[in-house]
């Protein structure tokens, strides 16, 4: 439970962060009785809605009826709803009102991107959770009057068939007038212009982001994006491009080369008035004490009291690099949320990301929760009737399930989470991994999360030692001989990967076929049903040619995850990994 800190109340959106917890404190108290009137306020308005008609609820909100007459629901079954929705029915197909535009999830987990509905309703919800998160971050890691460094971007924006825009949930936030109106406070704190975050060009964005940032320097408070591995790559970048920034600052002018967008130049040429030979030499001499860019950030930003951006799931494996470069600064974990609406809250910032839990908003729309038991040797998982938000158990698995304001009924997330405890009535849930199955051949079964529990323990029994470092990984089941066999790709933060110790990759090869321990992939490699572990090695900068592939694609950068598993259907990014390898190996662990 929350320990009360003396702090003063930090003011967000003109309520005082006190109020703001104390309104969270009393909804949470009052959890379960939050959650139907939840439910019948979606009801009251969108009960009447073509895909809840004739499901026999004739007017019932209660969980119960609910419950009992409406199925459980994937994407794949409100696809065509949806569908319809974009391509132009106005009439109340899945909500009441109708949809403000689309959303786009990111598909880079799961290799398609989902349309969904975007309206007022989530506009509200997402300034009820930013504001949340920010009074109880306030009242551990006071700031006041600063500036955030914030590695964002909009994304590009297409329209649907039926004229509706369709960009990712965060664009469609941006971009929304309550949230202009709304935030401005927290907003304003943002170093880069809008014509930065708007721009059209990724890398000419994230090159003014850190150029705004060096100029206000002593301004900043917060380090922030909203994916840890935007923060990541934006310090990757910074390592090469410091004397390039060192010498816009000395000239006072933005490198034409680096930047060409009109727009965006403008912008950054009022932000860079005049020349400032001090700053430049500044930045540049704290840039040569640095030892291997550890502590970057409170070097050249010594007044930042946290970075901040989600670090959990499948963003954990950066938060080692981004310790790296955060030095002794605090990292802390972002919201739990999807294109289909929020989920919870970081309510105990000062929680390293490894351990952070997201506190579950009872009145940010109506929870269900799937239990999951693991199958003994199998990987997957045997399921029970769903239970509501307040009836789950500490220390269980379950799977989210959502009844929103933004037209998802009983809707399968997909998403597995492991219930920590709670936070006065309601749960406080440890994201555990994405749902679908990745790596499988026959028998076998392995999630995201075997994928990363494998690398680290070879990382750890193995890399370490030679001071090797994985940058990013990715995975495929070949089956295209017989018997198939897994291919792991790693990219290390060597300066010659190829040139890497063969006995080395080798062990590290054998330790990840090792790692693997489900009993359907053991007893498949014994008995020879699936071929030995291959490791591919590759060269420096394959993920951010996967990262400008995705982009070419029109993927939005703000929400890229880098891609755990690729299917055979994913030739792009396959040939990318094909010819970036540099050293391949087999595991002889079963030999
Ligand atoms: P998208 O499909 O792009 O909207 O991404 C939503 C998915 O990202 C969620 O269903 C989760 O699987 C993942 N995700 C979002 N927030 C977090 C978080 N804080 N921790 C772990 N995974 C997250």
């Amino acid at each position: 439970m929350l320990e009360k800190k003396a702090t003063r109340s930090t003011r967000v959106d003109g309520v005082s962060g006190e109020a703001v917890i104390e309104e969270f404190e009393r909804v949470t108290r009052d959890a379960a009785n939050v959650q139907r009137e939840t439910l019948r306020r979606i009801l009251a308005e969108n009960g009447g809605v073509e895909y809840l008609r004739g499901l026999g609820l004739a007017g019932a909100t209660d969980p119960a009826t609910f419950r009992a007459r409406v199925p459980l629901a994937t994407h794949a079954d409100l696809e065509p709803y949806i569908d319809r929705i974009a391509d132009g029915d106005a009439s109340p197909v899945l909500t009441a009102k109708p949809a403000t535009s689309i959303s786009l999830s990111s598909g880079t987990t799961q290799g398609k991107r989902k349309y969904l509905l975007f309206n007022e309703e989530l506009v509200k919800s997402t300034m009820q959770i930013y504001r949340i998160s920010y009074a109880f971050r306030n009242r551990e890691f006071p700031v006041e009057n600063g500036k955030a460094l914030q590695f964002i971007y909009s994304s590009r924006e297409t329209r649907t068939k039926g004229g509706l825009t369709a960009t990712t949930a965060t664009t469609n936030v941006y971009r929304s007038e309550e949230f202009k109106a709304t935030m401005r406070d927290i907003q304003s704190q943002c170093c880069s212009p809008d014509e930065v975050i708007f721009g059209p060009d990724f890398a000419q964005s994230l090159y003014c982001h850190l150029l705004a940032g060096l100029l206000a320097a002593g301004d900043v408070q917060i380090v922030s994006a909203t994916f840890a591995h935007s923060v990541v790559l934006a310090f990757q970048t910074f390592e090469r491009a410091w004397e390039d920034l060192c010498a816009d600052i000395r000239r006072g002018e933005v490198s034409p080369s680096r930047v060409t967008s009109p727009a965006v130049r403008r912008a950054m040429a009022a932000l860079l008035a005049a020349p400032n030979p001090g700053l430049a030499d500044e930045v540049a001499r704290k840039c040569a004490a640095l030892s291997n860019w550890y502590g970057v950030i409170p070097a050249l930003w010594p007044n930042a009291r946290y970075v901040y951006g989600i670090m959990t799931g499948s963003m954990e494996h950066y938060v080692k690099k981004l310790r790296h470069y955060a030095g002794g600064l605090p990292l802390v974990a972002a919201e739990y949320g999807a294109s289909e609406g929020w989920v919870g809250a970081n309510v105990e910032p000062g929680t390293p990301p490894e351990r952070a839990t997201f506190t579950v908003l009872p009145d940010i729309a109506y929870f269900e929760f799937i239990p999951l038991k693991p199958v003994a040797g199998d990987g997957g998982y045997a399921e029970a009737e769903p239970v509501g938000l307040t009836e789950v158990a500490a220390g269980e698995l379950y799977e989210v399930v959502m009844t929103t304001f933004a037209g998802l009924y009983r809707y399968r997330l997909g998403d597995v989470v492991k219930v920590a405890g709670f936070y006065n009535a309601t749960p406080k849930l440890k994201f555990v991994c994405r749902r679908n199955l990745m790596l499988s051949i026959n028998i076998d079964k392995n999630s995201e999360q075997d994928l990363q529990l494998a690398v680290d323990a070879a990382a750890r029994a193995v890399l370490a030692g030679e001071k090797l470092e994985v940058v990013d990984y990715t995975s495929h089941a070949d089956v295209s001989s017989d018997p198939g066999h897994y291919v792991v790709f790693l990219e290390l933060n060597a300066a010659d990967p190829a040139a890497v110790d063969g006995d080395v990759m080798q062990a590290c090869c054998d330790e990840l076929d090792r790692a693997f321990a489900d009993a359907g992939y053991v007893g498949s490699r014994k008995s020879g049903a699936i071929a030995p572990l291959e490791l591919r090695v590759l060269q420096r900068g394959t993920f951010q040619k996967v990262l400008r592939h995705y982009l070419s694609l029109g993927a939005p950068v703000s929400q890229f995850k880098s891609p755990r598993c690729v299917s055979r259907s994913n030739s792009g990014v396959l040939q990318i990994l094909a010819g970036c390898t540099v050293n391949v190996f087999f595991s002889s662990a079963y030999d």
